[in-house]
């Protein structure tokens, strides 16, 4: 039985403080979600993480991105060994915001997602088509390559251990959601790729919707079978509404 997770991605957003303020209202927020088995947590910036880490220790907390080397010439990044230091231990990687604007593509988050799993750490792998792409009825395409290069090197014991997201890059940020029966079609799609290449692993795997979803929708698709939870950006950004979205799920 796969717990269902609702999992707030910040991106630029929150200062320190702010990002505190959010971990103490979150308290209260975990406790109501783990009462209906429902798993929460949040990414915040780098520059939070530790604060909000310190401030609710049970929340699960993701950095955005990782490099996979564990040092070296790298200005700017962030290696795992230094997420570590911080308690973390899941990272969001292939956001499309980071394919799109720092180039990131199928085989470098295949190394990143290698890099976790050696250091025992969770990936939560995001996969989705562009607009052009969805119009041009290849979505299953792109997806089948997102799959199965960037998890060309995982091994079957250490499977159970990735979260997917699927997000349809037209629906990030726009309002423009995925119908319901979009979503489970390629989740459910997903989750036969991920059956071809670790077996019945794969009914363990958590495979999240993203793409605007809100209060308002996210019941819709946390009600389809293959949909395991939701990546969400803006609407979980206030505690009102990260407690709205909850509320929503277990009424
Ligand atoms: C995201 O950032 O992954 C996302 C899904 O954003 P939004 O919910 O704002 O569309």
């Amino acid at each position: 039985m796969r717990r269902k997770l609702l999992f707030g991605n910040w991106k630029m957003n929150k200062t320190r403080s702010e990002a505190e303020e959010f971990a103490l209202a979150s308290k209260e927020l975990l406790e109501l979600a783990s009462k209906h088995n429902i798993d929460i947590g949040v990414a915040p910036t780098f520059l939070s993480l530790c604060k909000v880490k310190k401030t609710n220790p049970d929340l699960l907390v993701a950095a955005q991105n990782c490099h996979y080397a564990p040092s070296g010439a790298f200005t700017g990044e962030i290696s795992i060994p230094m997420l570590l230091d911080y308690g973390i231990k899941m990272v969001i990687i292939g956001h499309s915001e980071r394919r799109t604007y720092f180039n990131e593509t199928n085989k470098t988050c295949s190394m990143k997602i290698d890099a976790l799993l050696a250091n025992d750490m969770i990936p939560l792998y995001c996969v989705g088509e562009t607009l052009e792409e969805f119009e041009k009825g290849i979505t299953k395409d792109v997806i089948y390559d997102q799959i199965k290069v960037g998890l060309a090197n995982v091994k079957k014991e250490d499977a159970s251990k990735l979260i997917i997201a699927y997000e349809p890059v037209w629906s990030i940020g726009t309002g423009k959601n995925a119908s319901k029966e979009i979503a489970e079609d390629i989740c459910r799609y997903i989750r036969e790729l991920l059956r071809e290449m670790f077996g019945d692993v794969s009914d363990d795997i958590r495979i999240l919707y993203g793409g605007s979803v809100k209060p308002e929708n996210v019941k819709d698709y946390l009600l389809q079978e293959d949909v395991d939870g939701a990546l969400i950006g803006g609407a979980s950004l206030k505690v009102d509404s990260f407690r709205q979205l909850i509320n929503n799920v277990i009424e």
